[in-house]
């Protein structure tokens, strides 16, 4: 196994983007400029307000040549995106447009995505590296400032005034779409007032919805462990809710509610020694439960089982339990 995690991970599936090839533009440990409640890679251990305070991060060379790496076992054609995102805010790497345009050389016909935490698009640098990508999923949870800081906790500097400025500012410029992706959660400590899904709440969201005038909704709750334990995901009856009070509020527009991914039936030929590592490198990212790896790679249930196994025998994988279900991460 590969001391150094790759930039180039996955495929991922993502119940929005289909079958993903992810791109981390930063280094482990996790760099961001929110600290997100419900984040599922846990603490910020880099808070930074901008791209200014990273460390070094990679570099065009370096990405091109892990994907290249990739491509020589799977067929771009088989993807529908190739997705930016990873250990954090991808849009702190300030040479995304470069890494963007020298991608598009090796696979011109597959759609460049980002998920972005928005907190960086007042910016004209990072505006401009974006309108590179054909879609950009932006977070926007919270349409007041209050519910912004008690949710997404960003670095010094940062509001939701910015964020909300900085989006509309995006969507007039690119040719892209926008997406805009709401976490909607609630919390089982009566103390943290982090609930985000009242209707009055819901309404304030609309009229800014309306403001940026994004392509299309994505409404998510959280499902993953969070970094704070507290947070808990919406009932099905309450994101039928709030899904059907924002259709009413926003008829014009396309909203996709929350549904859970389903898994693909395709099996191709992997060795055991790379399905361990497509395993190890999916954990690396993300907690994921073992049909998300079913999901991504697709070869047998037993298959991915052995690999599971010989992984947690070597240590190299750990399981963590939340609310009954098992997830698995990277030991290190
Ligand atoms: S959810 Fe995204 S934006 Fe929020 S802390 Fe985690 S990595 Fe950063």
């Amino acid at each position: 196994m590969s001391k150094n995690p790759r930039l180039v991970y996955g495929p991922i599936p993502s119940w929005r983007l289909g079958r993903s090839l992810g791109i981390d533009l930063l280094y482990p440990p996790k760099t961001c400029t929110f600290e997100c409640i419900y984040c599922q890679l846990g603490k910020t251990e880099l808070k930074v307000s901008s791209p200014e305070e990273t460390p070094p991060l990679p570099g065009a060379e370096e990405v091109l040549q892990d994907l290249r790496e990739v491509l020589k076992k799977l067929n771009p054609d088989s993807l529908d995106h190739i997705t930016f995102s990873g250990s954090g805010e991808p849009t702190l790497n300030l040479k995304l447009g470069e890494i963007a345009a020298r991608i598009r050389e090796i696979a011109p016909e597959v759609p460049l995505a980002i998920l972005t935490n928005s907190s960086l698009i007042s910016r004209e640098d990072v505006r401009r590296n974006l309108l590179n990508l054909d879609l950009v999923v932006a977070k926007l949870d919270a349409p007041t400032e209050e519910l912004f800081q008690r949710i997404n906790q960003p670095a010094e500097g940062i509001t939701l005034q910015n964020v909300i400025s900085g989006l509309k500012k995006l969507r007039a410029e690119m040719e892209g779409k926008l997406a805009l992706q709401v976490m909607l959660l609630k919390s089982t400590d009566p103390s943290q007032h982090v609930g985000n899904f009242t209707d009055g709440l819901l309404k304030k969201l609309a009229e800014l919805i309306l403001e940026i005038n994004p392509h299309i909704i994505y409404l998510n709750t959280p499902t993953r462990p969070p970094f704070k334990p507290y947070v808990s995901p919406l009932s099905e009856e309450e994101l039928s809710h709030a899904t059907k009070l924002l259709q009413k509020l926003l008829p014009n527009y396309t909203i996709l509610p929350f549904e859970p991914p389903k898994r693909r039936n395709v099996r191709r030929k992997i060795s055991k020694s790379e399905l361990k590592l497509e395993v190890l490198e999916m954990a690396r990212r993300r907690p994921c439960r073992f049909s998300d790896f079913l999901y991504a790679i697709p070869v047998g249930g037993e298959e991915v089982e052995q690999a599971i196994d010989e992984l947690l025998r070597g240590n190299l994988l750990k399981v963590h339990r939340f609310r009954g279900q098992v997830f698995y991460l990277a030991s290190q």
